[in-house]
């Protein structure tokens, strides 16, 4: 991850980045018991649009409802995060697009292992818009560490301490020389990358695990389902077979620090003719526009104070 832009937010006011402190005895820290999301905002003439705020804002509502952080719904809705999101950007004024990460941390220091009732504090930081894979073809391994179950730590809830399963599988994916992992679950059926949702096309139809499948019900695979259907592709969200990602025409990932990106290659099987795929590219082309741009959907908000 990039480094913080100097002002930060934390608690409920602005302050710098270095002054912006959890403590090491808060829950947050000792269990990993924080939750977040990550969107995108863009410069648009004298001002910025961030994608999908309200959805983001939602799913971190879901994700704390799912642990039990239940003092996020008692002391936010989503005016105040939208004010708190349009300070931020306004006292870091980026002159490129960026990210903003926004977590709720679990801030008490308790013994044993609680939730409920328990203070929390919302720290919100924005940095550089780079991508996490490459963006013109990447190669996945199917990972010897299996996906998270939904009955162990839920997929669904973007909880911190759940990506340690992402890191093993990622880093494990880097050292034997890939870009990123495909997550299994228990069965072997395919999941989602550490930080990526996955799609294939077979037959110009476009298939992507369902929500049922240990994955993030991420915002970009929503978005992509929706745009690829008003276009005409026949899309199924269903389980998919690990085997069937080797015979795919064309496989790509979608995700906030992801993009809609091709995969040419999974466990050095070539995927279609090795090169981003026509469907793959029309998706890619439209969801970029839509980031920015979108009139039909009202997913695109604009960040006035
Ligand atoms: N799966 C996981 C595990 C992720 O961390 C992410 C990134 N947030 C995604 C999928 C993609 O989700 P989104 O499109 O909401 O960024």
């Amino acid at each position: 991850m990039a480094n913080p832009h100097s002002r930060v937010y934390l608690g409920d006011r602005l302050v710098r980045a270095e002054d912006a402190h959890v403590g090491i005895a808060s829950s947050a820290v000792l269990y990993g018991l924080s939750v977040y999301t990550v969107f995108p905002v863009h410069p648009e003439g004298s001002g910025y649009t961030a994608f999908r705020l309200d959805d983001h804002f939602r799913r971190l509502e879901e994700s704390c409802k799912i642990i039990g952080i239940d003092r996020f719904a008692a002391e936010w809705d989503f005016a105040r995060f939208r004010s708190a999101v349009v300070e931020l950007i306004a006292a870091n004024a980026p002159a490129d697009d960026v990210f903003v990460r926004a977590t709720v941390h679990v801030v008490a220091s308790i013994p044993g292992t609680r939730v409920r009732g328990c203070e929390i504090q919302v720290s919100m930081f924005v940095y550089d818009a780079v991508p996490i894979v490459p963006q013109d073809g990447m190669r996945l391994k199917s990972s010897p560490w299996r996906r998270i179950p939904d009955n162990a730590i839920p997929s669904r809830a973007k909880v911190n301490g759940a990506y340690v399963n992402s890191v093993l599988a990622k880093q494990d994916a880097i050292d034997s020389g890939y870009d990123d992992c495909v997550f299994l679950d228990g069965n072997g059926h395919v999941c989602e990358l550490s930080a990526a949702n996955i799609f294939l096309v077979r037959g110009g139809t476009l298939i992507t695990p369902d929500v049922s499948c240990d994955i993030l019900d991420g915002i970009n695979r929503r978005t992509v389902l929706t745009l690829a259907a008003e276009d005409g592709i026949p899309v199924i969200e269903r389980g998919v077979d690990l085997t069937e990602l080797y015979i795919a025409d064309e496989v790509f990932v979608t995700g906030t620090s992801a993009g809609a990106a091709p995969v040419l290659e999974v466990d050095g099987r070539v995927i279609g003719s090795g090169t981003p795929g026509p469907i793959s590219e029309a998706v890619r082309k439209r969801h970029a526009a839509a980031l920015r741009t979108d009139d039909v959907h009202g997913w695109v908000t604009r960040l006035v104070g």
